[in-house]
């Protein structure tokens, strides 16, 4: 019976290391805020912040045209992303003060190849008009209609940040009013 607890020690040890290592992989993924100027070399484009330089992992320009968002040379940009060897991994792109994300919360592209762009509504009923919603949104696709939210589908790009938040300080939607189809 004795010899079973050095065995415990060793199984427990190799745990707390298993653990250990498994919360520094998660920092090491934690999505940062950068800012500099855009710059292309070849068909790449990187990033110049004050001290370094990145090369970005983007969504195609093709999908970034569809959220008007047009890169070029020293253009300055402000962008969220996961660091890893020199390569920024760019979950979200700042525009007109707003973040657009480009990658779920899992880090996975929103521009797969036949991903369809959701639907965003909003249940009338639900809506408390806290007018967070309306200040929020990049394209100005929602506005207040007899004291709820609404959403103009013309203007809409499916960014999905009035119900899921914008990364920062609107964290979406207080009563989930907001859904996705
Ligand atoms: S954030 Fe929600 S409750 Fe507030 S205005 Fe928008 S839909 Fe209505
Ligand atoms: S998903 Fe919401 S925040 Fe994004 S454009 Fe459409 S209405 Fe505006």
């Amino acid at each position: 019976m004795k010899k079973i607890y050095p065995k415990i020690i060793i199984v427990l040890a190799l745990f707390g290391f298993g653990l250990n290592l498994f919360s520094q992989t998660e920092r090491k993924v934690a999505t940062e805020k950068f800012s500099g100027s855009l710059k292309k070399i070849s068909s790449n484009w990187f990033i110049k912040t004050d001290d370094d330089f990145f090369q970005l992992e983007l969504a195609s320009e093709d999908y970034l045209l569809d959220f008007m968002i047009v890169l070029e040379n020293e253009k300055k940009i402000e962008i969220k992303g996961v660091l890893a060897e020199d390569v920024i991994t760019v979950h979200a792109l700042k525009l007109q003060e707003k973040y657009i994300p480009l990658r779920d919360k899992q880090g996975n592209p929103l521009w797969e190849e036949n991903f369809e762009l959701p639907t965003y509504s909003i249940e009338t009923q639900k809506c408390v008009g806290c007018r967070l919603c309306p200040s929020i949104c990049p394209t100005g696709a929602i506005s207040m209609q007899n004291g709820v939210a609404v959403i103009d589908q013309e203007k809409c790009i499916s960014c999905g940040i009035c119900q899921n938040g914008d990364g920062d300080e609107y964290q979406g939607c207080p009563v989930k009013a907001i859904s996705s189809q």
